[in-house]
C-alpha cells in the first residue's frame, strides 16, 4: 500500500460503507460511483439539482445492480456513499479527475482553483477512507479472492451514441476478463466488449491496479450502460447474468492462484 497510512476505519462512515459485511464469498464487490450525495457545506459543487442526479455526478443503478449481485453470491460490498465530483474513488490523488474542475460538457464550479489544502481535505475525508476499507476488507478476509467492480455509464456521450451494452474491463491481469468475455454474451445477450467504453488507457482501472494487481487476487471492472438498469426488472435481469457468470468463471479459475506480471 505505499505510504498509505493506516487508519482505524469502521464499517460505517460518512465517505464509505461495507455492505453485507458477513457475507461468506469469495468475491469482495466494489461500487466507487455508488452516489450522488454532496454535503451541504458543498452548496452543489456550484450545480444544479439535476445535474447532481445524473450521470455527471454518479453511476446510476451500479449500486442497485452490485447489491444483488452481492445478495446472490453473499458478497461483501464496498461503495462510496459521496459523489465522484466531490472525490472519484476510482483515480489516485496525482490525477488531475480525481478532483474533476470538467465532466463530459459540465464545468464544475466548486472544484475550480481549490487550495493545496482543500484538495488534502477531500482525500483525507472521501478517498482514503474509501481506500483503507477495502484494504482493510481484504486483509480481514483471507477467502476474498476476487475482486469485482461495478460501473454504469451513459448511452450518450458528448453527443455519440454508445453501442457497447457491457463493458468487461481489466488492466494488466485479464484472466477473470477473459473468462467472462467468453461467457457473458451468451448469457445476457447484450452488446459485450473488452475494455470498453474506457479502457486502462484512460486511467479507470485504478481499484483494480491497487487493490487487485497489488494483491494479486483476480480482478474485473464491469460498466453496464445506463439505460439498461433503470428499473428493478432490468437491474435483476443484468445482476442474474452478472452473477450466473461469475460463478461459471470462477468454476474455471484457479482462484488461489495469484497473478504475478510478465517480466518486462
Ligand atoms: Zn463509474
Amino acid at each position: 500500500m505505499g505510504n498509505m497510512k493506516k487508519r482505524p476505519t469502521g464499517c460505517q462512515n460518512p465517505a464509505t460503507e461495507l455492505l453485507n459485511a458477513t457475507g461468506r464469498a469469495p468475491v469482495l464487490l466494489v461500487c466507487e460511483h455508488a452516489a450522488h450525495f454532496i454535503p451541504e457545506v458543498f452548496d452543489n459543487l456550484g450545480l444544479a439539482d439535476k445535474d447532481l442526479q445524473s450521470h455527471v455526478a454518479w453511476d446510476p443503478g451500479a449500486l442497485a445492480v452490485a447489491k444483488l449481485i452481492g445478495a446472490s453470491l453473499d458478497a461483501k460490498l464496498v461503495a462510496s456513499k459521496v459523489s465522484r465530483l466531490l472525490y472519484d474513488c476510482n483515480r489516485p490523488p496525482t490525477s488531475p479527475g480525481a478532483i474533476p474542475v470538467q465532466s463530459e460538457a459540465y464545468g464544475i464550479p466548486g472544484n475550480v482553483g481549490l487550495s493545496d489544502e482543500a484538495r488534502a481535505q477531500r482525500i483525507r475525508d472521501y478517498y482514503e477512507p474509501f481506500c483503507d476499507l477495502l484494504t482493510v476488507t481484504l486483509a480481514d478476509d483471507s477467502n476474498l479472492q476476487v475482486l469485482v467492480t461495478i460501473h454504469s455509464f451513459t448511452p450518450v456521450y458528448m453527443g455519440q451514441n454508445r453501442a457497447v451494452e457491457l463493458g468487461v474491463l481489466h488492466d494488466e491481469d485479464s484472466r477473470l476478463a477473459d473468462e467472462m468475455l467468453q461467457i457473458l454474451p451468451g448469457l445476457c445477450g447484450l452488446n459485450v466488449q473488452r475494455n470498453q467504453p474506457y479502457g486502462p488507457k484512460d486511467g479507470v482501472t485504478h481499484t483494480l491496479k491497487l487493490h487487485g494487481l497489488g494483491s494479486g487476487i483476480h480482478n474485473v471492472m464491469l460498466e453496464i450502460r445506463n439505460d439498461l438498469i433503470t428499473t428493478q426488472d432490468q437491474q435483476q435481469q443484468v445482476a442474474s447474468a452478472i452473477t450466473a457468470t461469475l460463478k461459471q468463471a470462477l468454476d474455471r479459475l484457479d482462484t488461489s492462484q495469484k497473478f504475478k506480471a510478465a517480466a518486462c
